[in-house]
């Protein structure tokens, strides 16, 4: 018998493999697409950031950024002795419009339990800190500006954590597990991200196809946080020379990858020309679509024990947000396995069930 088995080789299923192997437990994993073509992960705009709502997750934004920033130290192995996961800290601008207002003001309250270090502004100072804005429409902004929210890359970080994971005794082994009764071993956990519910038909989390566009503009502005524009739902952040922006619009059921390209004439670019006007100037240059794992009760993460199972676990239902919680959870899942309950930052609310008593726990907006 294995002792842990995990299902999905992506982000959740390699932090989890690390933070398992370094408390001395014999982890296997098992991915059916080494190359991660469709995974969630590669396909990321790759943030973090802590401007949350609830508290769960403004403190696993906080923790992201505290392991993102001990990368060299933690993850460095003898093949890879100068991990990096290429980190950006140009921070997180979001900004609401009347009707999200009073809902970010009460945000900011959890912000500031926990220690967040976010700033908030009238819309009509946005000028004054972000002169290329306008700030027509938006009521208030909330920001950091102490290089505590940013982006890294996605494979980078997923590189590094699956080299130390494996340098510590995991073994990442090629196969599709088509129901997890195949399974022989003391703990599985299921971290098959959008296709959860291909292995556990009883929770929600499925594929929610996103589209992002890479543009470019003549004018370049390096310092742009990843700001987000909550009146629109339109969000970008710079990327090399150009500009990464996502799409607001989303869909179910999508059997392919395919961008939705009309989405850019339509509703993307006169949202970014409208908030920044030297926008107005850009050229399409590319884009790709991923899948969110998204978890259809309430957009937010489902962790913890399978109550109908002795021993499946399961991550997943990230919603968005998977990258930057993939430390917090592959170090809860650990705590809960190994000790039987959470140590650190207690995630009991996003527990299992309270799908089975739709318990929903919405996270106020998704990017
Ligand atoms: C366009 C886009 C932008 C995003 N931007 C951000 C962002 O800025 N910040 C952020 O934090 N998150 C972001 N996300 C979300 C993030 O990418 C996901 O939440 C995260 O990747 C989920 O991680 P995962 O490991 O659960 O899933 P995945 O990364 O999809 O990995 C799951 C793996 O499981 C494997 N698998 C599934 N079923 C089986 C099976 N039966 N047998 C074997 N293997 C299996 C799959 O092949 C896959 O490799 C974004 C996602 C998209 C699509």
């Amino acid at each position: 018998m294995d002792d842990v088995v995990i299902v999905g080789g992506g982000i959740i299923g390699a932090a989890t493999a690390y933070f398992l192997s370094k408390e001395g437990r014999k982890v296997k994993v098992i991915e059916r697409d080494p190359t991660y073509k469709k995974a969630s992960f590669p396909l990321s705009l790759g943030g973090f950031r802590r401007q949350f709502f609830q508290k769960e997750n403004i403190l696993l934004g906080k923790f992201a950024r505290e392991f993102i920033n001990q990368i060299p130290e933690l993850l460095k192995t003898e093949k890879n002795p100068r991990p990096t996961a290429s980190m950006v800290p140009n921070g997180y601008l979001l900004m609401f419009g009347p009707e999200h207002a009073e809902e970010q003001y009460r945000a900011l309250e959890n912000h500031k339990a926990c220690e967040a270090g976010t700033k908030n502004i009238k819309g009509s100072e946005l000028k004054n800190v972000f002169p290329y804005i306008n700030s027509e429409g938006i009521e208030t902004a909330t920001y950091t500006d102490n290089r505590t929210e940013g982006w890294i890359d996605p494979f980078m970080f997923h590189g590094a954590l699956k080299g130390k994971a494996m340098e510590l005794g995991a073994e990442f082994i090629k196969g599709e597990v088509k129901n997890l009764g195949e399974i022989n071993a003391k703990t599985i956990i299921s971290a098959a991200g959008c296709w959860t519910n291909e292995l556990l038909d009883d929770i929600p989390v499925v594929p929610q196809k996103h589209t992002v566009f890479r543009v470019k503009c003549p004018k370049h502005v390096p310092e742009m946080p990843l700001t987000g524009d909550l009146t629109t739902g339109v969000y970008w952040r710079p990327e090399g020379k150009e500009y990464l922006a996502g799409s607001p619009i989303s869909t179910f059921d999508s059997k392919d990858l395919e961008p939705a390209w009309n989405d850019f004439e339509e509703l993307v670019w006169p949202a970014l020309a409208k908030r920044v006007p030297i926008f107005e100037e850009l050229k399409l240059t590319g884009g790709w679509a991923g899948f969110y794992d998204c978890n259809k009760l309430d957009n937010n993460a489902v962790v913890g024990k399978h109550p109908k199972y002795d021993n499946v676990y399961m991550a997943s239902g990230f919603t968005g947000r998977g990258l930057m919680q993939a430390p917090g959870i592959g170090r809860a899942l650990t705590e809960l396995i190994t000790t039987g309950s959470y140590q650190t930052i207690d995630i009991s609310v996003f527990g299992v069930e309270r799908i089975f008593n739709e318990n929903a726990r919405p996270e106020p907006y998704v990017l």
